[in-house]
């Protein structure tokens, strides 16, 4: 009697040991992995023309920056560029041909960051070969041959630029964007060219997503002064230049307080991005990291609820 009864309450604590195990496992992949298990089935193939979630897409480009938005609106699928920008083995190109592959002609929005050839190396080409209804760059004083690229195809298309105003919102259908940064692009130094970088908050329904450009502690620091905290929560994080340690502060990450953050960087570049203390202090937190360098371009979309992961299929 007495070994069935030790018996018995060996299977339960089994069982009892099994269940908090089940459990852990499902809490540790419910949350916040939960935003990254969304139905991929739900809004079709990733090639279809036209969306009914939005959609970013944050495009391989190697070390740089490349972010397509695609907003479902009652007169179609809108869509919005932030940086075009290049890097070794990653030509103009690759975003060209990304676009075209989604039946891309038209952008309601490009935004273009700040000027370096990471963030603009590929924008010439794209305002040459694409209908762009608005262009939003910082007032920035630069002279490099990319940047005078970039200005005289919009003086060969007889485009104007909106400059950044940090403060503003657009709305693109149920989409709508603000401008967090530069607070102040004329105080920016030219020499500190990462700083003029526009840093946009993407609304749609509960959901949000946050670009930062290259912007750096400098920048981040006068946004926390200008704006609340509650401006810079997000779902998403891209993290600031490509998740350098001259990005991404304490304060800043506190105020964002993503679920996932995304950094796009190049395999093995130069420069070791993402840096080792950017990646600890985003692991401290317990927000999951994608990479571009590994995942290769990284498409999530929104159904003004939740976050999820779209994968091809
Ligand atoms: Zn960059």
């Amino acid at each position: 009697m007495a070994k069935r009864k030790s018996s018995r309450k060996a299977v339960r604590t089994i069982l009892a040991l099994l269940i908090v195990i089940v459990l852990a496992v499902v809490s540790y992949f419910t949350e916040p992995w939960q935003y990254l298990t969304g139905d991929k089935n739900k809004i079709g193939s990733i090639t279809e023309a036209s969306v009914t979630d939005l959609q970013v897409h944050y495009i391989d480009v190697g070390q740089a920056d490349s972010i397509l938005i695609r907003i479902p609106t009652e007169n179609g699928t809108k869509n919005m560029l932030i940086d075009a920008g290049t890097s070794e083995g990653y030509p103009a190109s690759n975003i060209e041909n990304y676009l075209n592959g989604l039946g891309i002609t038209e952008l309601e929005y490009l935004i273009i960051t700040h000027p370096h050839l990471d963030h603009i190396g590929a924008a010439d080409e794209v305002i040459a070969d694409f209908d762009i209804q608005n262009i939003i760059l910082p007032e920035c004083e630069a002279s490099t041959q990319s940047w005078l690229r970039v200005l005289s195809a919009m003086e060969e298309k007889e485009l104007t630029y909106i400059p950044s105003e940090a403060g503003k919102t657009y709305t693109i259908g149920e989409a709508s964007f603000t401008i967090l940064g530069p607070v102040d692009a004329a105080a920016v130094d030219p020499d500190d060219a990462n700083n003029y970088s526009v840093v946009v908050r993407l609304d749609f329904g509960e959901t949000s997503f946050l670009f930062t450009g290259d912007a750096e502690t400098a920048s981040e620091e006068e946004m926390l002064a200008r704006f609340p905290a509650s401006d810079f929560k997000c779902n998403v994080l891209k993290v600031g230049h490509h998740g350098s340690t001259t990005s991404t502060s304490d304060a800043f990450l506190s105020a964002c307080d993503p679920d996932l953050a995304v950094i796009s960087c190049g395999k093995g570049n130069s420069y070791g991005h993402p840096h080792k203390e950017t990646l600890d202090k985003l692991e401290a937190v317990g927000i999951p990291v994608l990479r571009t360098d590994e995942e290769g371009t990284i498409v999530l979309c929104s159904d003004k609820k939740e976050v999820s992961r779209l994968t091809a299929d």
